[in-house]
């Protein structure tokens, strides 16, 4: 279908994992994509496409935000796919991990919203989807206080912005996968030494037996992009993890 025809779509951390597939998903339903990363090797193995357009950005640099943003000019669809995972409870955890894993996963969210919620209230028409987690407010998961603590805050400022901007056209929904195959996943099962026995624990919290894909996350951002009657919401995809 081409539902998305005439979107222009932003998508961060589009590189590799759930943000690749849905700039390809996004690509498909027939909207103007623009790919963003800080990995520019990354983004060029995207597909060339005539409505896919891939360029570095770190949603760490305001500036840079702002510079993308302008140049992009009418965003229509913001997807902040941005995320990182850091191990360890809260004994564990080093404060530096928690304060990047607030910057970038929560303080890079605003920082693109505040880019492009502007430019949306002026055509009073905006989706925002964030990308947030199971392991999130929704559930406490072992070794993973930072992380979860972070995208419990991606649920707060979705409701948040979705509140604030409800009767002037703009939405803002956020995605709570469960475990999802993507680049970052294979590191994070490499570096707990055993592959397959780490891989198999990732698998046995899933209940359907088997890890998510990309593309099944990239369906739902696609879904929730054109969803014109939901706002604020935490949308869960995850095996039947919160079953
Ligand atoms: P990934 O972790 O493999 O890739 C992350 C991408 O983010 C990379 O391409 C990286 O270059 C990019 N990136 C890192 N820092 C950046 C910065 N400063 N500016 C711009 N881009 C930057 O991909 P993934 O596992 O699909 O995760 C994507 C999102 O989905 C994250 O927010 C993650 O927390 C969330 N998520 C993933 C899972 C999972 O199981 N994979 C589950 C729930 C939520």
């Amino acid at each position: 279908t081409k539902s998305l025809a005439r979107k222009t779509v932003f998508i961060t951390a589009a590189g590799q994992g759930i943000g690749r597939a849905s700039a390809i998903a996004f690509a498909e339903a027939g909207a103007m994509v623009h790919a963003t990363d800080i990995n520019e090797q990354a983004l060029a193995d995207l597909p060339r496409v005539e409505n896919l357009k891939a360029s570095r950005l770190d949603v760490l640099d305001e500036a840079a935000v702002k510079a993308a943003v302008d140049q992009i000019g009418q965003v229509d669809i913001l997807f902040n796919c941005a995320g990182v995972v850091h191990g360890g409870s809260i004994l564990e955890m080093k404060d530096s991990d928690l304060d990047f894993a607030f910057d970038l996963n929560v303080k890079a969210m605003i920082r693109t919203i505040r880019a492009v919620l502007p430019g949306m209230l002026e055509r009073k028409d905006g989706a925002i989807i964030n990308m947030s987690s199971v392991a999130s407010s929704i559930k406490g998961v072992p070794n993973r206080f930072a992380y979860g603590t972070t995208k419990a805050a991606v649920i707060g400022l979705t409701k948040h912005v979705a509140a604030d901007y409800v009767t002037q056209g703009i939405r803002c929904n956020c995605i709570c996968p469960g475990t999802v195959e993507s680049p970052s996943l294979q590191d994070r099962m490499r570096a707990q030494g055993d592959y397959e026995t780490a891989r198999a624990a990732f698998i046995a919290r899933q209940p359907m037996g088997r890890l998510g894909s990309p593309e099944e996350i990239a369906d739902l951002a696609v879904y929730i992009a054109g969803a014109t009657y939901t706002s604020g919401q935490a949308f869960c995809i995850d095996g039947g993890w919160t079953i």
